[in-house]
């Protein structure tokens, strides 16, 4: 292979708008054109392989890529059911979802206790079946392409092990979640095999650029008044901050100005305990980039 580090993405789909979105926040310059399976980054010695997300952790391991970034549960499941060189690099922190067990509201299945015996309609038959023999559970399988949440009501299963995210699909189908068997969110994954020098020079500034890119989406920049008495009380809630800047304010010698690096999201909640601390003109804002 030449020596441009290539990256397995999906083309289209829940995985591929925040994978390209990753990566232009890391500096990458690509345009995306429909149709093409590769994608060139005009600075930087990479490509960019666009395919169907099922594909990536095969690629990677079969070398047709040299990292990728695909949903934890396509991996884990390709790891189940395939021999495969793949693992995960970096945790990315987006496409959250579970893999859950479902049944129909009001059925026979309300647990997975009620689960020996019946048939299960998945499209990820490696993770279920690890669970049901984790489970000491004896059911049967019935594996599908898709549109797993229809099995139930046509009567091929008495439920169905699915991805999961705001639960609105299940919900449509008449289904209820009783069991999440593997939670996922998309990884960065790569193989065993060693790369050149130049490819793992590029690798290695990717991940610390991701790493950056992650840190700082997380990461706030946090300005209030408070009253001087309650600037240890103040400190105390601001989340995962070091010691913030303390400075007087002009013409007032009861409040001082609070600045601080908040390293956790900042909730509602937070802001409504600093203002109940008597916390005035406080703001949140946005960390663009981040390297320490
Ligand atoms: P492809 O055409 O690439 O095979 P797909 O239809 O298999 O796409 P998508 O529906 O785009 O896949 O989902 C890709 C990944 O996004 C999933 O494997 C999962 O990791 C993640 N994801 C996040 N939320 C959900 C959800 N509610 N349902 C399904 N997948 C989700
Ligand atoms: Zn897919």
């Amino acid at each position: 292979m030449s020596d441009r580090l290539r990256i397995a993405l999906q083309k289209k789909g829940r995985l591929a708008d925040d994978s390209f979105a990753l990566l232009k926040a890391c500096g990458l310059r690509f345009a995306i054109r429909g149709g093409g399976l590769l994608a060139r980054v005009k600075n930087m010695p990479i490509d960019l392989l666009l395919v169907r997300d099922d594909d990536i952790p095969s690629f990677v391991s079969n070398d047709a890529a040299d990292i990728g970034i695909v949903g934890e549960n396509v991996l884990v499941e390709e790891q189940l059911t395939g021999e495969l060189d793949a693992t995960i690099a970096m945790r990315l922190g987006f496409s959250r979802c579970r893999l859950c067990l479902a049944a129909p509201d009001g059925g026979t299945v309300k647990s997975k206790t009620d689960l020996s015996g019946t048939r299960i309609a998945t499209t990820y038959p490696g993770v279920t079946r690890r669970f049901l023999s984790d489970s000491g559970i004896d059911a049967k399988l019935v594996e599908m392409k898709g549109a797993v949440e229809l099995a139930p009501s046509i009567g091929v299963a008495e439920s169905i092990c699915d991805l999961v995210s705001s639960g609105a699909t299940l919900e449509a189908n008449g289904l209820s979640a009783f069991e999440t068997i593997l939670k996922s969110e998309a990884v960065l994954i790569r193989s065993s095999r060693e790369l050149s020098a130049a490819k793992t020079e590029l690798l290695d500034k990717l991940l610390r650029r991701i790493e950056g890119v992650i840190k700082s989406s997380e990461t706030k920049y946090i300005m209030l008044n408070a009253p001087k008495s309650q600037v240890a009380a103040i400190t105390n809630l601001l989340p995962g901050s070091d010691a913030p800047t303390v400075m007087p304010l002009a013409g007032n010698d009861e409040l001082v100005a609070v600045q601080a690096v908040c390293t956790e999201n900042v909730f509602w909640e937070t802001l409504e305990d600093l203002k109940a601390l008597g916390a005035r003109a406080i703001l949140v804002l946005p960390i663009e980039k981040m390297m320490s």
